[in-house]
């Protein structure tokens, strides 16, 4: 309801500055100006007003609630029971485990007791001894929990999962809309754990790909519930940055730095079928720190014609001023190029798309027994295909780009060690092109840096640490690596730290791409670090130069009691690249030579290879 000076105590100027400031604060900043408006002393509050804290048409002011940082809050908060709460957070690339621990300082902060753990590291045997269970889980692939989260989901859906009369819980659940089961795991923990007679005392809450602000919310709920006193739930003023701020820099997903770029070459040999980019950034001045094993997220920009094919498609003024976010506007033509999704067609898209045009086959198409014909739509079509299949002629550049989604960074995995070239991040990115209905298709990011990057220009870059995939502590551990095609990337920068800190474990590469002369990434290199001793053994597979096929798992079958050998002996395994095919055929392999070495039935096999991701012996990098 918008206030003026009739329905509110303020007067017009006062109104027209809270009308502009009002709607475009989110849930969270709306709850925290509240507590932070309770809690001011009355007679400050009340100042200036000519009116007393407990006359007029305002309420009777309560006692300050714990609602802001500083003295007060911590007073009020102080003189409740402290309370207790369990964080539990199941991640693949660190966002679930970075929100997990901010939430549970948040929680610490208002004397709320919270311990924070991986699903993994959590007993299940505990779980009746909890009173309070905070779930933060990510979802990947088709509807799958992360790595560290796959015990604790098949304990909770399994025979043995407890009655859960007396917990209460809240779930967050992080995930993408581009996918089909999108925050499926956060919502089977949700659906779960109510089964188990669980009571929700907030509901749960499902992030895109730009978690910021719908976690921002969820955690103001949970806390605010949890501590018991409304407003409570702000950050001390030292950690109010958002939420996907870095640790360590300035510099982060929500405020990205512009790396130089220094140096981008084409890896694959003249004839390929393939283009493989390793592009060299320049991380100076920004304190941007990283370990192998994490990632880089980059800003991308759609491709120019692409953005100029849908201007001329609609007839739009490419010079229009369009909004691009709360308070921020661009002209079409930018807006489009380095602020909307338009390669990327997700279900919520199509579902806004339809009601904007009052289309109904549209609206068909996203009903649920038409799952199949959608997974095939927005598998092969993109924005302009949407524009020209579905009726948009005449509809407005403000309309349009008012339903669509922001261009999300894409995240890879670092090529190369801090300590080995420091200052530098390193990266190995495959160029995606293909045609589809009669048109080119570019990958936005991929072919960005192999058309239009070169050395001197700069991207929007952040480091997103990843706790998931690391070198053992221990630098004598052995460790086998599979990564074929560019998920070889983090095998470089394992190698290149090893060697840089002498660690003396031994190591063992697995590789694979199409054929030997063309396609061998950074091929020297292995070689140079098999002749100084930092590359123990490398196996390779390159499946176009012989009739069958041959895949990284087939080595690894070929090798499998010598494989047996390096696991018995404490080896840590690491996967890297495709998740679909790849690693789901890794990881049957994985179990083949654990039951056929190791003398184990299938389902201790299973359950031996559950227990090394247990271990964090088992981990992997695969979307
Ligand atoms: P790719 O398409 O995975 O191809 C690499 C090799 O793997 C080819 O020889 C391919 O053979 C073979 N292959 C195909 N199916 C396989 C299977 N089921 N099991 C084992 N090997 C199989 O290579 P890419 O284009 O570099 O893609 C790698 C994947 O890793 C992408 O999905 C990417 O998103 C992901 N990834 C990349 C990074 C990164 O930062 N660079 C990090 C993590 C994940 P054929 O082509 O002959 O079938």
């Amino acid at each position: 309801m918008e206030l003026n000076a009739t329905n509110s105590p303020f007067n017009e100027q006062q109104t027209e500055l809270l009308n502009r400031l009002l709607p475009g604060l989110n849930g969270y900043q709306r709850v925290w100006l509240s507590g932070y408006l309770s809690a001011l002393p009355a007679s400050e509050t009340a100042q200036g007003s000519g009116i007393s804290a407990s006359a007029g048409s305002a309420p009777a002011a309560e006692p300050a609630p714990a609602s802001v940082p500083g003295a007060s809050a911590a007073a009020a908060v102080q003189s409740e029971a402290p309370r207790e709460a369990t964080v539990l957070f199941g991640s693949q690339t660190g966002n679930g485990s970075g929100l997990a621990k901010k939430l549970a300082k948040r929680l610490e902060d208002l004397n709320v007791k919270a311990d924070v753990l991986s699903m993994a590291d959590f007993k299940p045997n505990n779980l009746k001894k909890l009173q309070n269970l905070l779930i933060v889980v990510s979802t990947h692939g088709e509807g799958d929990p992360p790595d560290n989260a796959i015990a604790f989901h098949e304990f909770l859906h399994g025979k043995r999962a407890p009655k859960l009369d007396g917990l209460r819980y809240s779930v967050l659940a992080l995930g993408d809309t581009s996918y089909e089961f999108f925050c499926q795991t956060g919502k089977d923990f949700d659906k779960r754990l109510e089964e188990l007679g669980a009571s929700r005392f907030a509901d749960r809450a499902d992030c895109d790909v730009d978690f910021d602000e719908t976690a921002g919310e969820w955690m103001a709920a949970v806390t605010e519930a949890l501590s018991g006193s409304a407003g409570a739930s702000q950050p001390a003023s030292e950690d109010s940055a958002p939420l996907s701020a870095d640790p360590v820099s300035d510099y982060s997903r929500s405020n990205p730095f512009r790396a130089e770029v220094l140096e981008n070459l084409n890896l694959n040999g003249r004839g390929s079928a393939r283009e493989t980019r390793h592009l060299e950034l320049s991380l100076e001045g920004s304190g941007l720190t990283y370990e192998p094993g994490d990632s880089l997220g980059v800003y991308p920009e759609n491709h120019p014609r692409l953005v100029d094919e849908i201007i001329a498609e609609m007839d739009w003024n490419p010079d229009e001023i369009v909004p691009t976010g709360k308070y921020d506007s661009a002209a079409l033509r930018e807006a489009l190029h380095y602020y909307y999704e338009i390669t990327v067609l997700t279900k919520p898209l199509l579902e806004h798309a339809a009601k904007l045009v009052g289309s109904e086959e549209l609206a068909a198409l996203t009903a649920p027994d038409s799952a199949e014909k959608l997974r095939a739509y927005l598998g092969d079509h993109d924005l302009l295909d949407l524009l020209r299949d579905y009726g948009f002629k005449g509809r407005s550049a403000i309309e349009v780009t008012g339903i669509l989604r922001k261009l999300p960074p894409r995240l890879y995995s670092i090529a190369s060690s801090p300590q080995a070239t420091p200052d530098e991040v390193h990266l190995t990115v495959r160029t995606v092109r293909y045609a589809c209905g009669g048109r080119d298709r570019y990958g936005v990011c991929s072919v960005q840096m192999a058309e239009r990057l070169e050395p001197g220009d700069s991207l929007p870059v952040f480091v997103q640490h990843n706790p998931n995939f690391k070198l053992p502590e221990n630098p004598d551990t052995p460790i086998i690596m599979i990564g074929p095609g560019t998920g070889v990337a983090p095998f470089r920068s394992f190698l290149a730290e090893r060697e840089e800190t002498g660690a003396e474990g031994k190591s063992w590469l697995f590789f694979g791409d199409q054929h030997f002369s063309t396609d061998f990434l950074y091929q020297t290199e292995w070689q140079r670090w098999i002749k100084d001793g930092v590359l123990t053994k490398m196996d390779v597979a390159f499946s176009r130069d012989t009739e069958e096929k041959v895949y990284v798992q087939h080595r690894m079958l070929e090798k499998s009691k010598e494989l047996y050998e390096w696991i018995a002996n404490g080896a840590a395994l690491y996967v890297c690249g495709d998740e679909k095919n790849m690693a789901h055929d890794v990881h049957l392999a994985l179990e083949t030579i654990l039951a056929q070495e190791g003398g184990l039935s299938p389902e201790d096999a299973s359950e031996y290879v559950l227990n090394l991701q247990r271990e964090k012996r088992y981990q992997r990098d695969v979307y």
